[in-house]
């Protein structure tokens, strides 16, 4: 396939959906946040009243997934058979959920070819975990962002300030560290950065620094 994908993979809160959705902006490309879908599964299975360890009912749900992006200014509302679930899906409780769901094989096989369906001229940027490793593995730009699970509490605790929302920093770490562990050890699409992915520490950067860089990049590999 000609058209171009830059996959974006790492742990939560390392800044890829900010990255992802800037890099998309700046090119005028598609964006893919599977991040959502996975977070969406699990939505319908709290909805449905099936049990995160329920493969066969949780597979059945992402197979069947009703589902809508709307691209808005700065922002996508998210929309679950027909009701706007934009900001219940970025809850931990909903992200913590998507963990649990993610580790189901079937759940991820359902979800492969939704995910590939994003691949639209001019080109797409891809945030995930397994963007460059299993959906995109022939894309010509991998990135696997990283930052200290440190930085990734410090900044999701400030997120969480400015949203009027009470946190611990401690705690977040923990969630942080709970969530970077399932999702790296998990059987089936681990994370980890493909072989030839370019890994970008961005403990030290600000976004438009990362956003900079890695257009370079792009720019570099044509
Ligand atoms: O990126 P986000 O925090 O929205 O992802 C929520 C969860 O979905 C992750 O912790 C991970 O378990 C799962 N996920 C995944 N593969 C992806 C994207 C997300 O397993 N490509």
């Amino acid at each position: 396939e000609s058209v171009p994908v830059i996959t974006l993979d790492g742990p939560g809160g390392a800044g890829k959906g900010t990255i992802s959705r800037l890099i998309a902006e700046r090119l005028g490309w598609h964006l893919l946040d599977s991040g959502a879908l996975y977070r969406l599964t699990a939505l319908a299975a709290l909805r449905h009243e099936a049990a995160l360890d329920d493969a066969d009912a949780l597979a059945e749900l992402a197979r069947h997934l009703d589902v809508a992006f709307l691209a808005e200014e700065g922002a996508t509302r998210v929309l679950l058979e027909g009701d706007d679930v934009s900001r219940e899906i970025r809850t931990e409780r909903t992200g913590d959920a998507a963990s649990q769901v993610a580790v189901v094989p079937a759940v991820r096989e359902a979800l492969l070819q939704r995910q590939r369906d994003f691949r639209k001229p001019p080109g797409l940027v891809a945030d995930g975990r397994d963007m460059g490793t299993v959906v995109f593995p022939e894309a010509p730009l991998k990135v696997f962002l990283t930052a200290s699970a440190e930085e990734r509490a410090r900044r999701r605790y400030l997120q969480l300030q400015e949203a009027g929302v009470d946190a611990s920093l401690s705690s977040l770490l923990k969630e942080i560290q709970a969530r970077d562990a399932r999702d790296m050890q998990r059987s089936v699409a681990p994370l980890k950065p493909a072989d030839d992915a370019i890994t970008l520490d961005t403990t030290r950067l600000t976004i438009p620094e990362v956003v900079d860089r890695l257009t370079e990049w792009l720019t570099e590999r044509g």
